[in-house]
């Protein structure tokens, strides 16, 4: 009986938590990958710039290295002249020597000095002033200096030794430039050396070393010992750490030069990376983008699934009946016009009405009325075929379409089916309660072609079984049509005659039996049709019941009724209070008590003036409200009276706690009396119990001496009838009155 709809698209194929947590981990794991790639690209980069740094700090070195040959080329080039002379004449003038070492000075301005040392002993020296010590100076008495002279005439090239402290203060570089000359048979013989001393500092400074602002440079291997030799330069830490090195070939050796930046080289961290500080934002944008993407995406799978939801939602309040799961009238007609869109449609529609449903609402409230459609609509699918429908129309009305009704007697079996189901009783938490059923049924085609028509006569065909005295099923008659036509012209007619107060108030005596003295008068409706002349209240007030006309015809008799007991109480007329009848539905749908205060007060009279009857069997419709408000009019004086009774199916005992003062026997139990037996019997009980219980007892529709005899000897309280009087006009009444006072 349920349709489940489903809406699947690729997000549901994952299980949700699953999905959730997808969701959760995409941004974050973009993330991660984004930053390791961002670490690695980092990384590159900061080696990148370190290779930068190492290579920038090469090239500088190298542009020094290339300085310092240049200057030591330059410087000690000058000599070669003086070499190359002395080799080819195997002596030189020292007038020629002094001329070739000024020109050597002159254009190397460093240049100290320069000797000719023939066997190794200092000869000549140019210039001579201020270096006349070094005259005579023989070098293999110099430890520290000959091994190098020896080691340039090993070598036979020039070698450079110090920087070493000079007598005449400073440091100096010492050139030592071995000679060798031609002997005989061109053995080379060596001659001695030729020696230049250049300051050292002026040499380097010369070659750039000190102006350097971003390296730091330091330069080591003193005697061309390379790593091995003493420091010539700079900071002997520079060698120890990271510096860039790079070896400077110098005569018979190497020096070695050192490059660090200036403050060391930069701690260079991922973050000095731009790259990685790049990639990093990307990632972080990326991830924030992909977050709020997913987020949104979420959203709008969320919302989908809200719609949805609530689209199915809609799709089943829309459809399916809330309490019973059943389908609703709408599903109902769609089912219906299928069936009948079939080539020869044959089929009944039933509605079922529950009787005594309104009972259970009233005394165990509306979760348990529920409960019972819910039992009610579960027998009912228990009892039906596969291909039978049914459907929940509202309230206590259920609707079938039954197939399969070609077969004579097949329908009567199907609809007594239904009808039983119902009988055995259903368990309310409890509560054991006894429901009947009240079915109309249309068949197709004989009483209609269409859903609408067949829906409309089942229903017509319901309430004809409910009118005949319920738990009963009718087949639908034009007839029952013209009724319900009858009725709505009747409706119709009543809101014109209540716009056009056609309403009149007839009122019929009560007396005390015993005395026969008036005790007051019923307050009876009559309605004074223009066309159809007086209405009896029996054939109008139902419909007025149904259809909620009661209400403000209710305050319409409140109203004629007071103002009637006004003009009484005005001419001095007292007799007694005047009883109103009251519908179940103007205490329930309305506040009767206002209303009848109100009315009172309008006409300035006290409350005892007034009596209220209630049929016994609306009492049992609508117990606790009826109770409520028939308590609240005996406390303000009010006289209540059960009316009808013993047509209902209430106990005495029962009555005993609600609030009623009056039970009005039934004229049903009078107009045999006293020859029937049974309402004798049961007469007397009503009386004698009711006495007992603290009743007044009335009885209705006297019409002879021996029944108003026979109830005055049983002891009945009160009586009223044709015998004592008929309902009468107000007018009629006064002269009624006025007679019995005269006799
Ligand atoms: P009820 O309240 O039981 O009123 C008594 C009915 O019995 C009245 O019928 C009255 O005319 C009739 N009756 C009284 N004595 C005799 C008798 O000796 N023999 C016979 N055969 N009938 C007798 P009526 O006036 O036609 O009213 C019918 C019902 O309509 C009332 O029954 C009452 O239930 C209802 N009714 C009348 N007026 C009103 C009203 O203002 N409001 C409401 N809600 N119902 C009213
Ligand atoms: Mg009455
Ligand atoms: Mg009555």
């Amino acid at each position: 009986m349920t349709t489940r709809i489903l809406a699947l698209d690729d997000s549901q194929l994952l299980p949700a938590p699953l999905r959730n947590s997808l969701y959760r981990l995409l941004p974050i794991g973009f993330a991660l990958i984004g930053i390791g790639l961002s670490v690695a690209l980092g990384r590159l980069d900061v080696q990148r710039q370190e290779s930068e740094l190492v290579a920038n700090a090469s090239a500088r070195l190298s542009g020094v290295r290339a300085s310092l040959e240049a200057q030591l080329r330059s410087a000690f080039g000058e000599t070669e002249g003086i070499a190359q002379l002395l080799s080819a004449d195997g002596e030189i003038s020292p007038a020629h020597f002094h001329d070739m070492a000024r020109q050597a000075i002159a254009s190397v301005p460093y240049i100290r000095h320069i000797s000719l040392g023939p066997g190794d002993i200092i000869a000549d020296v140019y210039p001579m002033a201020g270096n006349q010590s070094v005259l005579g100076v023989n070098y293999r008495h110099l430890p520290d200096q000959y091994p190098l002279l020896q080691r340039a005439r090993d070598i036979h090239g020039p070698v450079l030794a110090g920087p070493v402290a000079l007598y005449q203060g400073g440091r100096a570089l010492i050139y030592r430039r071995p000679v060798f000359i031609k002997g005989r048979k061109a053995v080379e013989l060596y001659w001695g050396n030729v020696s230049i001393v250049a300051d050292v500092d002026s040499l380097l400074r010369a070659a750039g070393i000190d102006q350097d602002s971003s390296f730091e440079l330091a330069l080591r291997g003193a005697d061309g010992k390379g790593a091995a030799g003493a420091m010539i330069w700079g900071d002997a830490k520079l060698f120890e750490g990271t510096a860039v090195t790079l070896n400077v070939d110098v005569p018979g050796g190497v020096w070695q030069l050192a490059a660090t930046p200036r403050g060391g080289w930069p701690l260079l961290s991922l973050f000095a990376s731009p790259l990685f500080l790049f990639s990093l934002s990307c990632t972080g944008l990326f991830s924030v983008f992909i977050a709020q993407l997913n987020r949104s995406n979420r959203l709008i799978n969320l919302r989908n699934g809200e719609l949805r939801q609530s689209q199915a939602q809609l799709e089943r309040l829309a459809h399916f009946d809330a309490v019973t799961g059943l389908a609703n009238r709408v599903l109902f007609g769609r089912r219906l016009q299928q069936a009948l869109d079939e080539p020869v449609p044959a089929l009944a529609v039933l509605v079922l009405d529950i009787d005594g449903f309104k009972q259970v609402n009233d005394c165990l409230g509306h979760a348990m009325g529920d409960l019972l459609l819910e039992l009610v609509a579960w027998r009912f699918t228990q009892t039906l075929s596969a291909h039978d429908t049914l459907c929940r129309l509202g309230g206590d009305e259920f609707a079938f379409i039954l197939h399969n009704v070609r077969v004579p007697g097949s329908l009567q079996v199907a609809v007594e089916a239904l009808s039983r189901c119902l009988q055995a009783p259903f368990d309310l938490k409890g509560n054991a309660v006894l429901v009947t059923g009240s079915i109309g049924v249309a068949l197709c085609p004989q009483h209609g072609a269409d859903g609408d028509s067949l829906l409309r006569h089942a229903d017509t065909a319901m309430y004809a079984a409910k009118e005949s005295g319920r738990n009963a099923w009718r087949e639908y008659h034009p007839d029952m049509t013209q009724r319900v036509q009858a009725q709505l012209a009747l409706e119709r007619a009543l809101r014109r005659a209540l716009a056009h107060n056609e309403f009149e108030m007839w009122y019929q005596p009560k007396i005390d039996l015993f005395s026969g003295r008036l005790e007051g008068a019923e307050a009876l409706l009559r309605w004074r049709d223009p066309e159809h002349g007086l209405v009896s209240p029996a054939q109008f007030i139902p419909l007025a019941e149904r259809s909620g006309l009661i209400i403000p015809l209710g305050e319409r008799v409140l109203e004629l009724v007071c103002a009637q007991i006004r003009r009484w109480r005005d001419d001095d007329l007292h007799f007694g209070p005047i009883a109103i009848n009251v519908a179940a539905v103007q205490i329930e749908r309305s506040d009767y008590v206002k209303s009848l205060s109100q009315a009172l007060q309008r006409h300035g009279l006290p409350a005892p003036v007034l009596e209220v009857e209630i049929t016994e069997s609306l009492l049992m419709e609508s117990q606790q409200h009826a109770c409520e408000v028939l308590a609240r009019l005996q406390q303000m004086g009010i006289a209540t009276a059960v009316d009808d009774f013993g047509t209902g199916y209430s106990s005495l005992a029962y009555l005993k706690s609600l609030p009623i003062d009056h039970l009005k026997i039934d004229r049903a139990f009078i107009k045999d009396l006293p020859g029937d037996d049974s309402d004798v019997a049961i007469t007397r009980a009503v009386i004698d119990l009711g006495h007992a219980l603290g009743f007044r007892i009335t009885a209705e529709g006297i019409e002879t001496q021996e029944q108003y005899q026979f109830l005055r000897n049983a002891g009945c309280d009160q009586g009223q009838g044709f015998l004592i009087g008929r309902p009468m006009p107000a007018e009629q009444f006064e002269y009624w009155l006025a007679e019995q006072q005269a006799v």
